[in-house]
């Protein structure tokens, strides 16, 4: 087995034996898994370039070519150009990380006055129908998979509401067998009743789907493409839906098409070169926001965590000096967009990047199924489903509250209106 292909994450002690069988050919044999490229039946095509213009940018960026002069001469500028940005996400960049966020500092003022957006998340299912060999969610790992009932869902989205919280994010893993869009829509009709705007963060579907999950309620789709590398992606994806690269690149376009207000972006950073990955996502939404300028777009920036059942996985050179040196060169090259920092980093780095050029951060987090009344009261944990990965900052609402006002930020619950 070469170093590609390789899967160390996950324990398959209790598969049953021809399961085990199609996990080990689908790591060892890569004739053995479907084209990577290649749509699967139902994936809808739409007409559209910017996966050419990115995955050419993307091939293209040296970011060895990049001085110190190319670093300076970015800084020098008003408006941050593509050949800018790449300048600053380079290795020459890291010296000037203080410049860079002084100038990400004055953009994020400029548009998003003192504001931050708080917001929680909630994962009503954790099937998954995937082999993402990274995600403790994958369909060959050995944990506790629970799908929640409608009842359920409104216990745990009322518990979420008398914190105060007014936005949410509903996620699931990604089966349609277990979680189909009409569960998905009623979860999201639920959730109408106690929050004000909501995202979803599920499998990629089509643009009738997402009109439909639109009219339930849904403001903004976020999709992580985990890397935009897709020879990596073909190494890391090995079965399911998911594992089709370009289907899921024009998740967020076919979610504008269905009349959603905003998209998310992101690249799961470590799993690949990050300063590629990072380039890759931010032309992403460059290009999406000339297409579609009414848009709300905004990028996430997880690094990888641990997960259930593989104490091993931990961001590989992605440190907190390079997060912070992507997330300005985001903020200098797309100042309109929102960045959101999730409680996969720690409480000390959310206060300092929300000051410079983060705009919104989850809290009271639960990445398990159905255990937010257990975890917001202290209780011993019951028939909760396994957690997607570890989390790192575990602050509740309200202490996520109190410590964005101290730190001299005004918290925005919501700042949407349906008339
Ligand atoms: S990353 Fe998403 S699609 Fe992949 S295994 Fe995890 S939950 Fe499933």
């Amino acid at each position: 087995m070469n170093e590609e292909n390789q899967v160390y994450f996950v324990d398959s002690d209790k598969l049953p034996p021809a399961a085990l069988e199609r996990k080990h050919r689908l790591e060892q044999d890569p004739s053995f898994r479907t084209d990577h490229m290649k749509y699967m039946d139902g994936m809808q095509v739409i007409e559209s370039d910017i996966k050419d213009k990115v995955l050419k940018a993307m091939d293209e960026y040296d970011y060895d070519l990049y001085t110190a002069n190319d670093v300076e001469r970015a800084l020098s500028h008003e408006t941050c150009t593509i050949e800018d940005f790449k300048a600053l996400l380079s290795p020459a960049a890291a010296p000037y990380l203080e410049q860079m966020a002084r100038k990400a500092e004055e953009l994020t003022k400029n548009h998003f006055g003192n504001t931050v957006y708080i917001f929680t998340p909630i994962y009503i299912a954790n099937y998954c129908q995937n082999y993402c060999i990274y995600c403790g969610f994958n369909c060959y790992n050995n944990i506790r998979r629970k799908k929640l009932t409608y009842e359920e869902i409104e216990h745990e989205m009322q518990v979420i509401a008398e914190t105060g919280m007014e936005e949410i994010l509903i996620l699931t893993g990604e089966s349609r067998a277990y979680s189909d869009v009409s569960y998905i829509g009623e979860a999201v009709k639920i959730a109408r009743k106690y929050f004000k705007n909501i995202g979803i963060e599920i499998y990629p579907v089509n643009v009738e789907e997402y009109r439909y999950l639109h009219e339930c309620g849904v403001d903004y789709v976020t999709v992580f493409q985990e890397t935009y590398n897709t020879d990596k992606y073909e190494t890391l994806h090995l079965m399911g839906h998911k594992r089709v690269w370009p289907y899921r690149f024009d998740s967020q376009e076919r979610a504008l098409m269905g009349g959603m207000r905003g998209a998310g972006f992101s690249a799961l950073l470590g799993l690949d070169d990050f300063r590629k990955d990072a380039l890759a996502t931010a032309l992403h939404v460059y290009y999406i926001n000339r297409k579609y300028p009414h848009a709300e777009l905004s990028l996430s920036c997880p690094r990888l965590r641990p997960i259930v059942n593989n104490d091993k996985i931990n961001p590989r050179d992605v440190g907190e000096k390079e997060l912070c040196q992507v997330l300005c060169a985001y903020r200098l090259f797309l100042p309109f967009a929102g960045i959101t920092v999730s409680s996969r980093e720690s409480a000390v780095f959310r206060n300092g990047i929300t000051k410079i050029c983060a705009t919104k951060v989850s809290a009271g987090v639960s990445t398990g199924i159905g255990d937010h009344e257990e975890k917001y009261e202290g209780k011993e944990e019951a028939d909760a489903g396994d957690e997607q990965f570890e989390i790192n900052d575990s602050r509740s609402f309200a202490s996520m509250y109190q410590d964005m006002e101290q730190g001299g930020l005004q918290p925005v619950l919501n700042d949407y209106l349906y008339v």
